[in-house]
């Protein structure tokens, strides 16, 4: 098979690539370069199978060359990182809404199988209730206002999934959607905000592990190796056509026990500093305070079961780091 990953040299898309040359497969990327690097990709340049285009998923020209000749896409090209769309609201818009369908219209122009990466923050603060249950894929949304920018990129990623459904039911476009939950891994940078790289950082360098507002507030972590062996089972099930699928763990962690957690495991002095909310992203932040995931639909369809803990991940993690 010929794939095409939107955003291969990204985080994600690169542990993808990896794993799908590893099985024989040829492999195109287009990414811009935006968050992804060609470091995370260098050590598969020289296979033959492995084809890099360093360019804009809104260039028509060469998305429809692409698109032509390639059988699946998985599209993960985004706007990521809580900091990222903090600072850069346009471009995230822009980038989600645009780039999503372009994706979309030259995958149908060709009928190619499409796999839309979409997000855990679709679900916003639904979790913030007493009563809150871990988030099943027909749950409904609960965001915020649109003066709060947080929740626009909640908002642009449920638009993708809308447009998706809509070729799927309108023109039978082959598409699978997931909503990926924190997802941790080697490579992950955290210039953007994820949580885990940037504790393991600081913890590394004796510098203070700066935890947002109390730390009260949970998430449960997935390994990349997880994700993407989910990601490519799903992708090879024609029972998972039409379908959003949660892809994630039901471990949760308080942000303070995960500070407390890779500060011990990185045999740390750093300090545990708790910095407001505000500072940390500016004024009109609002955070979820848990975010879990249901997986019984992943594991009943596909026998999905993470099998890297809190530690494991957090492990890879601090290994990357040293090397
Ligand atoms: N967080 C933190 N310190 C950091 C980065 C993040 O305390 O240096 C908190 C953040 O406020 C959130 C959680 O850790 O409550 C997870 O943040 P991340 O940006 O990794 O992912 P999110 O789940 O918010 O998309």
């Amino acid at each position: 098979m010929k794939y095409l990953i939107t955003g291969g040299a990204g985080f994600i898309g690169s542990h993808l690539a990896e794993m799908l040359l590893a099985r024989g497969e040829e492999v195109y990327i287009i990414d811009d370069l935006s968050t992804g690097t060609l470091k995370n990709v260098e050590h598969l340049q020289d296979r033959e199978a492995f084809h890099l285009v360093v360019d804009s998923i809104l260039h028509e020209t060469v998305m429809n060359e692409l698109l032509s000749k390639c059988d699946a896409v998985y599209h993960l090209a985004a706007a990521v990182g809580v900091k990222l769309i903090m600072n850069r609201p346009v471009e995230t818009l822009e980038t989600n809404v645009k780039g999503t369908e372009t994706v979309l219209r030259l995958a149908n122009r060709y009928k190619r199988k499409i796999m839309i990466a979409s997000t855990s923050e679709v679900y916003g603060k639904l979790m913030n209730g007493e009563n809150a249950r871990p988030l099943s894929e027909d749950a409904d949304s609960l965001m915020g206002t649109s003066t709060k920018r947080r929740w626009a990129y909640a908002c642009s990623k449920a638009l993708d999934e809308f447009m998706a459904l809509a070729y799927y039911e309108e023109k039978k476009l082959p598409i699978i959607i997931v909503r990926l939950f924190n997802t941790v891994g080697p490579r992950q940078t955290g210039q953007y905000g994820m949580v885990i790289p940037n504790f393991v950082q600081k913890a590394l360098i004796g510098k203070p592990i700066t935890v947002y507002g109390d730390g009260s507030q949970s998430r449960s972590f997935t390994h990349v190796t997880d994700v993407v062996d989910a990601l490519d089972k799903l992708m090879g099930n024609p029972k998972a056509v039409g379908q959003i699928f949660n892809v994630g763990n039901s471990e949760e962690v308080t942000i303070r026990d995960l500070a407390l957690l890779v500060r011990e495991m990185t045999n740390s002095s750093s300090e545990i500093e708790y910095i407001p909310y505000e500072r940390a992203y500016g004024p009109g932040f609002e955070d979820m305070q848990r975010r879990c995931p249901n997986i019984n639909k992943i594991r009943t369809l596909i026998g999905y079961h993470p099998r890297i803990d809190l530690r494991g991940i957090i492990k890879s993690v601090i290994d990357y780091y040293k090397t």
